[in-house]
């Protein structure tokens, strides 16, 4: 196996997190590293995404497909793992496509804890933990971390996000089966959020509901046209400025209730420098990410963590820690919500924001 190409197709994993850094930094920290300059050999954390089946259909997802050409069979998957640890990977992420899903699921997590990768993650629409015995298979093998996707809280937003009736139910169920897991297997539980014109304005009580069931780390992600083909999807795609109070809030609920929250694919100057610990330090986390195909990335360098800037962010004192706005989210809804943070403005905040894997 070769050194990883300059890559490519963007994970469909909804990428986790971190006590957020301390505020008010004396000067001014230097700017992050980016994929360009780092070394394969500073990678931490290792995504693989073996399969890209799922039993969901979630509107905006690129990353379902049953085609044999969107599978790693069983060998390449041992040969990934292996090359993680190989390069210096501590941890490693499942994701998808569903991996519980994989007939080789368990052996893929026996064969982590094996190789030593000490958090095993595994990114879930949770469906499969409904089932008896599965989570308690899955822990045995080595699973200790599981990020589940979340959407509503009412059952009927959740299905049709997803286009699949009763995919809130069977998270439910299996949210409580792990949840009854003995305390000293029980996983590290995190969510997901997909953010769109229609859960946004429920997103602290979604925050306040989880946190109170075991969560204790939030990830929001801003939905997606990327990579959407000629589907209209227009109008899932929030817009910041009706989302931002909700954002804020729920930010406010999760660390009310000793969580963290991160928020991925918002620029700094959709909220408040006081709320910047929510920015996503995409280059911190130190993650490479392979699909199927052998494609591999520097998370940092997707197409969804990879914004663009417009003439505004010129004059903004943090262009050098924003990663911009996408631009599929700049073709629905313009630029006119991007607006250059002064210095005086930022004075005394710390822009570099956190990284999703800090327990
Ligand atoms: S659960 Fe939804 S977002 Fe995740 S891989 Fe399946 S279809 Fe895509
Ligand atoms: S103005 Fe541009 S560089 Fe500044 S925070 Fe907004 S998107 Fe980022």
């Amino acid at each position: 196996m070769t050194d990883p190409p300059t890559v490519l197709r963007s994970s469909g994993a909804i990428p986790h997190a971190a006590p957020n850094r301390p505020q008010r930094p004396t000067s001014m920290p230097s700017p992050p590293n980016t994929g360009a300059h780092r070394s394969w050999g500073a990678m931490r954390w290792f995504e693989i995404s073996p399969g890209f089946a799922c039993n969901c259909r979630c509107s905006g997802c690129f990353s379902c497909s049953a085609e044999a050409s969107s599978q790693m069979d069983w060998p390449e998957v041992q040969r990934w793992l292996r090359w993680g640890r190989a390069k210096g990977a501590q941890h490693l992420w499942l994701s998808g496509g569903e991996p519980t899903l994989r007939r080789d699921f368990f052996k893929t997590l026996r064969l982590a804890k094996h190789l030593g990768y000490q958090r095993i993650k595994v990114q879930t629409n949770g469906m499969l933990f409904s089932y008896e015995g599965f989570a308690e298979k899955a822990v045995a093998a080595g699973m200790n971390e599981v990020n589940l996707l979340l959407k509503s809280l009412d059952p009927k937003v959740h299905d049709a996000l997803n286009r699949t009736p009763g995919s809130h139910r069977l998270l439910q169920e299996g949210l409580a089966r792990l949840n009854h897991l003995p305390a000293a297997t029980r996983p590290r539980l995190e969510g997901d959020i997909l953010m769109t014109s229609r859960n946004c304005q429920e997103m602290p009580e979604l925050v306040r509901w989880y946190s109170e069931h075991g969560l204790v780390h939030f990830n929001v992600w801003l939905f997606s046209l990327v990579d959407q083909g000629s589907r209209d999807l227009r109008r899932l795609v929030p817009r910041m400025a009706d989302c931002r109070d909700a954002l804020m809030a729920a930010h406010d609920v999760a660390l009310a209730h000793g969580s963290t929250f991160c928020s991925l694919n918002t620029p700094h100057c959709a909220v408040p420098p006081a709320y910047w610990s929510m920015q996503f330090d995409a280059a911190g986390m130190e993650l490479a990410v392979v699909n199927p195909g052998g494609h591999v990335f520097m998370l940092e360098t997707s197409s969804i963590e990879q914004g663009s800037f417009v003439a505004a962010c010129d004059r903004c004192a943090v262009r050098d820690y924003c990663h911009g706005m996408r631009s599929d989210y700049l073709e629905v809804h313009g630029d006119d919500e991007l607006q250059p943070v002064s210095a005086e403005d930022a004075a005394g905040f710390d822009p570099r924001g956190s990284v999703l894997d800090l327990p």
